[in-house]
């Protein structure tokens, strides 16, 4: 376990950075809603004097308003958010288009291919229900996300609508507002052009005035107001139809008692931004420079850090980047532990998570995979920066000491790993076993994803490479086994999966295997053909002597021969369902039920298995180890799962025909209360923090002294095997990987296994 400084057992404080998704109400907003709510809570409809107040506050909003994005015309209509903003704009569209629709045109609705999923979202959903029936088209953008005016060009003539956003909620780009409002005038005059307006407002100078623009949406929340309270400017020569009618409020446009909490605090932000209240806000040229700053911490925590977008055409306040060999997911994680707020910068999905706004400006995928958004507000001081950038070097330090960055600006304080790691990617695992005495590791089917990892590792650690070694050639991934052994064992002579020539053979059952030591123990090689013709499953076991009557397992790395509820699938070229009736039957005879078996995939999120607890599930490797039924009737069976098997699952291939139902076992929840209740009816009660070394290492609640990461939590297994009876908490940062975890140690016998839910997010202890 890593030694923590001193400074990282101190409670951090929150640095939020998350403001292009919301931003704390400022004081001086608050104060002005709650004034709102408890002095001046009329309804401006209301004739008497406490209407009148209210009414006063709503006019002086849209006096603001006005002076803020330069409308002396047009319309300010009051809505809850720039989404009520954008369908009014889309419906006020095309209502009026339907009146003159020509049934013998094809007409389209353009909206660029890097807006708010709002925006395109809404135009299906109107276009649908008014049955308009135009094409939704994108508007491509470049790779430094700017539209394609060419394109704009030849499609606007017909266009309905044309959609477009002044700034990007990810990256910060913005559009040239002019030469669009050139591009589509000149090849329309009439089409109707909205432009989100939502991250440009406090950020940018609008001068709505000055355009064509038809509809232009906003949102208080994203500057310092509450959420439920936005407004959207009209062009006066516009078509407008109500989204909500009713009462006749906001001159019958808008219909509803007005939020006038909500217009109170937008009113205060709007004299902060016009310098009538107070200097709150940060120029805009101190905010580049706030920029400049948090750009040079980040480059010095992470030399390798790559940023998503160019500075030259976006907003100060938005830095979008990615760390190659870190998801988006992992340095959450660790900023999430260091208290510093961030977003991935990407919409998730359910495996991996990508942005489409990068993959729209042709981005690396790995980019788009690792992306992290960093944004503030003009509320920004200097001091927070300071403070940030302070927090990003130690959290960059964090992660140099878990050794999975090398960074020769950051001293290193080397935590010592032994045992077992499994490092996953998407479903696939990487498994890498250190001998802490004689300092040496081994690899098993390393993932080209993680070759900056493995390499950090061993470099960190000061580990001597023995082998690494493929269990057989992948179908769906390749392995980045040459370029490590290119680098780390350039000497070394090995077949094609990377066993080393010449090793040292034995006999186990009367049967010669070859083998490799790693400290005191063996590695032990196995042929297991059947999922392809060169398959293997290595066995890394206590050394065979002659008076050895069983074989003494740690783990078995048996590839995509017993994959967790499933066996790998005989459908390939080089499959042959007969050998893996055989290879099934010899890894058994060799590991017995109870040991663990370490495959190369893990679809369901289980860790590792035995064949015993495969046996419980699945029926047909049941019938295999206990000669129920011979190599013909399990090759039939075998190719009717295969046929099943549905090649492509997102992006990933299937290795394996999928067997089982999914049961999940139930795992016992705690909160604060009744984890106290638990702490005090046993003493033996285990507290585990199931979260990386490196946010371990950041922050933790005091009584959760033990830190047993995901990656080691085979190991955990391995150890804990004949004491499943013990009691065992988990907590990890928001509950999922705690329940993930109780999850699988359940299904693997630990008997008394809870978590808490909601995590260190929902509790503060
Ligand atoms: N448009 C952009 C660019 C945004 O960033 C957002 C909010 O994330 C919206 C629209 C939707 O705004 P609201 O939350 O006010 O409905």
């Amino acid at each position: 376990m890593i030694d923590l400084p001193k400074k990282m057992k101190t409670q951090l404080s929150v640095i939020y950075m998350d403001a292009n998704a919301t931003t704390q109400v400022l004081p001086q907003a608050a104060a002005a809603a709650l004034s709102a709510m408890e002095s001046h809570f009329g309804n401006p409809s209301s004739s008497h004097v406490t209407g009148l107040q209210a009414k006063q506050i709503m006019i002086n909003t849209r006096e603001q308003v006005k002076k803020i994005i330069g409308s002396e015309g047009g319309k300010i209509i009051f809505t809850s958010g720039a989404t009520e903003g954008i369908q009014t704009a889309i419906l006020s569209t095309l209502v009026n288009a339907k009146k003159t629709l020509d049934t013998t045109k094809k007409y389209c609705l353009l909206y660029g291919a890097t807006e708010h999923k709002a925006v395109p979202e809404s135009l299906k959903h109107w276009n649908s229900i008014l049955d308009i029936n135009a094409e939704l088209k994108e508007i491509p953008v470049n790779e430094i996300g700017e539209l394609d005016l060419d394109f704009i060009a030849k499609e606007v003539p017909n266009a309905l609508m044309i959609c477009t956003m002044a700034v990007n909620n990810e990256t910060g780009v913005y559009q040239n507002i002019a030469l669009l409002d050139r591009t589509i005038r000149t090849n329309n005059p009439n089409t109707s052009w909205m432009v989100d307006c939502v991250q440009a407002l406090g950020k940018t100078n609008l001068n709505l005035a000055k355009t064509s623009i038809d509809y232009a949406p906003f949102s208080g929340h994203k500057l310092y107001a509450p959420k439920g309270i936005g407004f959207m400017y009209v062009n006066e020569n516009s078509p407008f139809t109500s989204f909500i009618a009713g009462g006749g409020q906001e001159s019958g446009l808008r219909s509803g008692t007005e939020n006038l909490p909500g217009l109170a605090a937008l009113n205060v932000i709007f004299s902060m931004l016009t310098g009538e209240h107070e200097k709150t806000f940060t120029p805009v040229e101190t905010l580049h420079v706030f920029r400049q700053q948090i750009v040079t911490a980040l480059k010095q925590a992470f030399p390798k850090i790559t940023f998503n977008h160019s500075f030259e055409n976006s907003v100060p306040t938005t830095l979008n980047f990615a760390i190659p060999g870190f998801s988006s997911k992992e340095i959450m994680d660790l900023f999430d532990a260091a208290n510093i707020r961030v977003s991935s910068g990407s919409a998730c999905s359910s495996k991996v998570t990508r942005s489409f706004v990068l993959d729209a400006m042709g981005l690396p995928a790995w980019q788009s995979e690792s992306a992290i958004r960093m944004s503030f507000g003009p509320a920004m001081t200097q001091e927070k920066v300071n403070q940030l950038c302070e927090r990003i070097g130690l959290a960059a330090e964090a992660l140099v000491q878990s050794c999975l960055t090398i960074n020769k600006n950051i001293i290193k304080n080397e935590t010592e790993l032994e045992g077992l790691m499994q490092l996953k990617v998407g479903s696939s695992c990487s498994w890498l076993y250190v001998d802490k005495q004689t300092k040496s590791a081994l690899f098993i089917d390393p993932l080209p994803e993680l070759t900056g990892r493995l390499k950090s590792l061993l470099d960190c650690q000061g580990l001597t490479l023995t082998a690494v070694i493929d269990t057989h050639g992948h179908a769906d991934h390749q392995s980045c086994r040459t370029i490590i052994a290119d680098e780390f064992l350039s000497a070394q002579h090995s077949d094609t999966l990377g066993w080393p020539d010449n090793t040292q053979k034995t006999l186990i059952d009367g049967q010669e295997y070859q083998y490799i030591t790693l400290g005191d123990k063996w590695l032990v090689k196995v042929p297991t053909p059947g999922h392809t013709d060169d398959s293997i499953s290595l066995l890394l076991c206590e050394p065979v002597t002659s008076s050895s009557k069983v074989l003494v397992i740690h783990y078995a790395f048996c590839g995509d021969l017993i994959l967790m509820d499933s066996l790998g699938r005989t459908n390939f070229s080089t499959s042959s369902a007969p050998m893996m009736y055989t290879s099934l039957q010899l890894l058994q005879s060799l590991i017995g039920n109870n040991n663990l078996v370490c495959p190369s995939h893990d679809y369901g999120n289980e860790f590792t298995t035995s064949i015993a607890a495969e046996m419980s599930r699945n029926l047909l490797l049941k019938q295999v180890i206990e000669n129920d039924i011979n190599s013909e009737q399990f090759s039939l069976q075998k190719e009717i799962m295969d046929n099943q098997l549905i090649d492509e699952s997102g992006s990933e291939i299937m290795c394996g025909a999928l067997i089982g139902d999914c049961h999940k076992e139930s795992v016992r929840e705690y909160d604060s209360a009744t984890l106290a209740q638990a702490m005090e009816q046993s003493s033996d009660l285990k507290l585990i923090d199931i979260r990386e070394p490196h946010e371990f290492s950041l922050q933790h609640d005091e009584r959760f002294t033990n830190n047993v990461p995901l990656t080691k939590l085979v190991q955990f297994v391995q150890e804990h095997q004949h004491n499943k009876k013990e009691q065992f908490i988990l907590i990890c940062r928001s509950g999922t990987r705690s329940h993930i975890a109780a999850q699988a140690l359940g299904r693997l016998g630990f008997e008394h296994v809870g978590h808490i839910k909601g995590g260190y997010a929902l509790h503060q202890y």
